[in-house]
């Protein structure tokens, strides 16, 4: 008989309402109370209705909702200690001493950082007079779980994170689309799409869609690439294809670190090929739509899986990250994960892509 809150913090990804709803449900299920908390950490901190005990059917008809229906927010105020302080306080007027947060690596460092100043928000309260001894006595410790929702698959230790596989589908449709209008027109087109430092969406959409290019940051192409890039292009003109499609991820780079633009690719097809070329940057339609079957299900399962961890969870438990390895669930040490997912991006920084794709090549490596 615990009582968990779940909220869901930074970008949104489709499949969070899953994970929400899996997580509601599940807990209930073991007898736990269930709180939402609306907004992600800033709704923590403003507390009021903002957290709210939810019932089995309050969490009815979302599953098939994009987005997430409990709201997210990027909080300063929850980065300052004094606002995580009040978050300590609204959590133990409502008695949550278990916390489900669903986000990106920012928000889980942030759930982190709230567990580990635990006791000492704690005694701060009490000795401000905003909790009774009582309170002090039996708030003694916050548990934590993660789960990812993040569209870029951008997260180290899981095969996959909620929201990557409908925002895949979501790029494909876009490509088919403009397949057909490039087709007519005898057009080339370069799209963009997320992923500033994972190729996830980029290599998985070039390869799903024949794409004729792809530029990711974690395997930067090799000086004059240019040059075989417009050979392929051509040969594919010359074997009779009327369009070429060229997939660049927003933060595809080339060796020297220096970032290479959509604007840029079509200003080469268009100078030395003199091809028709437009630029297409998917941009936030990449975040809409229904989830897929999959990530309805991965967040469900996570959702559960999540519950699960927090009932096992006891003073000496790690905070854990649940994770898809291998299509089961399991549970993975939060902060090793969010520092390795951290270094993908300063292995990329430094130029260090070997590093970058052993990081990566957990998640996706053949
Ligand atoms: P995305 O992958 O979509 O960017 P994210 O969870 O990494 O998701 P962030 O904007 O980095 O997104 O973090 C979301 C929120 O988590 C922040 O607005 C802030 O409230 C909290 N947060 C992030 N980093 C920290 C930190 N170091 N300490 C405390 N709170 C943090």
């Amino acid at each position: 008989d615990i009582t968990i809150g779940v909220l869901t913090s930074g970008g949104d990804a489709q499949g969070m309402n899953a994970a929400v709803r899996a997580v509601v449900r599940m807990g209930i299920h073991c007898g736990s109370d269930v709180y939402v908390i609306q907004e992600g950490y800033q709704g923590l901190i403003e507390g009021g209705d903002k957290i709210h005990r939810t019932k089995w059917f309050d969490v009815s008809g979302i599953i098939e909702l994009g987005g997430t229906v409990i709201g997210s927010a990027r909080c300063m105020g929850f980065k300052e200690r004094e606002g995580r302080r009040t978050a300590c306080l609204n959590l133990i007027k409502r008695s949550i001493t278990h916390l489900c947060v669903i986000g990106g690596d920012g928000s889980l460092t942030g759930a982190n950082k709230l567990r580990e100043e635990w006791t000492s928000l704690v005694e701060e309260l009490h000795s401000l007079n905003k909790i009774t001894v009582e309170q002090k006595a039996t708030y003694k410790k916050l548990h934590i779980v993660g789960i990812v929702g993040s569209i870029d698959n951008d997260f180290c230790g899981t095969d996959m994170t909620i929201g990557a596989d409908s925002a895949l589908h979501r790029i494909v449709d876009c490509v088919d689309s403009i397949a057909t209008t490039a087709h007519s027109h005898q057009r080339t087109f370069v799209l963009e799409v997320m992923g500033r430092n994972c190729g996830y969406l980029a290599l998985c959409a070039a390869l799903s869609c024949c794409a004729d290019w792809v530029l990711i940051p974690e395997s930067p192409p090799e000086e004059g690439w240019e040059n075989q890039m417009c050979e392929r292009l051509n040969r594919a003109r010359e074997y009779g294809s009327r369009l070429n499609i060229i997939i660049v991820a927003e933060g595809a780079i080339d060796r020297n670190g220096n970032a290479i633009s959509a604007d840029y690719v079509k200003k080469i097809c268009t100078e030395r090929l003199n091809q028709d070329t437009r630029v297409t940057v998917l941009g936030h339609i990449q975040r809409g739509g229904r989830p897929s079957a999959f990530d309805r299900i991965l967040g469900t399962r996570m959702g559960c899986e999540a519950v699960l961890a927090l009932l096992d969870s006891t003073d000496e438990t790690e905070a854990a990250v649940i994770a898809l390895k291998g299509n089961q669930m399991v549970r993975i040490p939060m902060m090793e994960a969010v520092a390795e997912t951290q270094e993908v991006g300063k292995a990329i920084a430094a130029k260090n892509f070997a590093r970058a794709i052993e990081l990566r090549g957990r998640t996706f490596n053949r």
